[in-house]
């Protein structure tokens, strides 16, 4: 399976998926990892890697991650993941380690929904609850920016350089969810996490498709296209990103899919690994 690599804006996103197989992705900026699938040799690049949960096909590749890191002496790897398997995954990398007879100087951080961490000068990333048959998380890429306040909105910039001589605070800092990664989640997360709706980046899985799939969602924890559909509505991102779609699908079948089902999202929507 090859690499993919999508440019949106100033946010590029490079990384593989699909269900079963494996999923990872690198964000730029800051250059973290979300999922370290089987193991990739550009997940070596990331400082920070959160884990959105345990199955092998998204955390395998933490251990080689961390391996690649230890031999190109890279710096402190922090792996953060939910608190539930905090324990077993540093059992498994502290395995590794010792297989290897080496140091990973690696941390992992145990997460809960709502935890943040600063992963950039004005980035922070925020964890948030899914909806997945093991304990799960997805995470908020979120910017600090700064404005002018709103009691400074009406002056004229006369006014402003005035004020802010006199030493008054004419800025204020707000908040962009630059881009939102839901790991593997069935249905419940929409109503879990609205905010995800507003994201300008929208990474969600997709994994089933056709009446045959239509109840594989809810017992494995994954999104059918009618699922997403039914949220049609809601989705204000400028860049719906579809990943995790199943082997036995192919990218076609999913875009014409969203095409019957998404019309009005389908022109900002991608499918990953579909061709440009
Ligand atoms: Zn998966
Ligand atoms: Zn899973």
């Amino acid at each position: 399976m090859a690499k993919t690599t999508l440019r949106l804006g100033d946010l590029t996103i490079e990384g593989q998926s699909r269900a079963g197989d494996e999923t990872w992705f690198r964000v730029h900026p800051p250059g973290l990892a979300f999922d370290a699938g089987r193991g990739a040799l550009p997940l070596s690049g990331a400082e920070q890697l959160f884990l959105s949960h345990g199955h092998l096909d998204h955390a395998l590749g933490v251990p080689f991650a961390l391996s690649q890191r230890t031999m190109h002496a890279s710096g402190e790897t922090r792996v953060y993941c939910p608190a539930e398997i905090a324990e077993d995954l540093n059992r498994l990398v502290r395995g590794a380690a010792r297989l290897e007879q080496v140091d990973y100087r690696a941390t992992v951080e145990p997460l809960a929904a709502g935890d943040r961490v600063e992963v950039g000068r004005r980035l922070l990333v925020e964890a948030f609850a899914t909806d997945h048959v093991v304990p799960s998380l997805g995470f908020h890429l979120i910017e600090r920016r700064r404005r002018l306040a709103a009691g400074c909105r009406h002056l004229s910039p006369a006014e402003i350089v005035a004020r802010r001589q006199a030493g008054e605070e004419v800025e204020e800092e707000h908040e962009v969810l630059r881009l939102t990664y839901c790991g593997d989640t069935g249905a419940g997360v929409f109503a879990r996490e609205p905010r995800l709706f507003s994201a300008q980046v929208l990474l969600l899985e997709c994994t089933f498709l056709g009446p045959a799939a239509r109840h594989k969602g809810r017992r494995f924890g994954h999104l059918h296209i009618e699922d997403i559909a039914e949220q049609a509505a809601r989705f204000e991102n400028e860049h719906l990103v579809l990943h995790h779609l199943s082997r036995r699908f192919r990218r076609r079948e999913l875009r014409a899919e969203i095409d019957r089902l998404l019309p009005g999202v389908a022109g900002r929507t991608h499918i990953w690994g579909e061709p440009a």
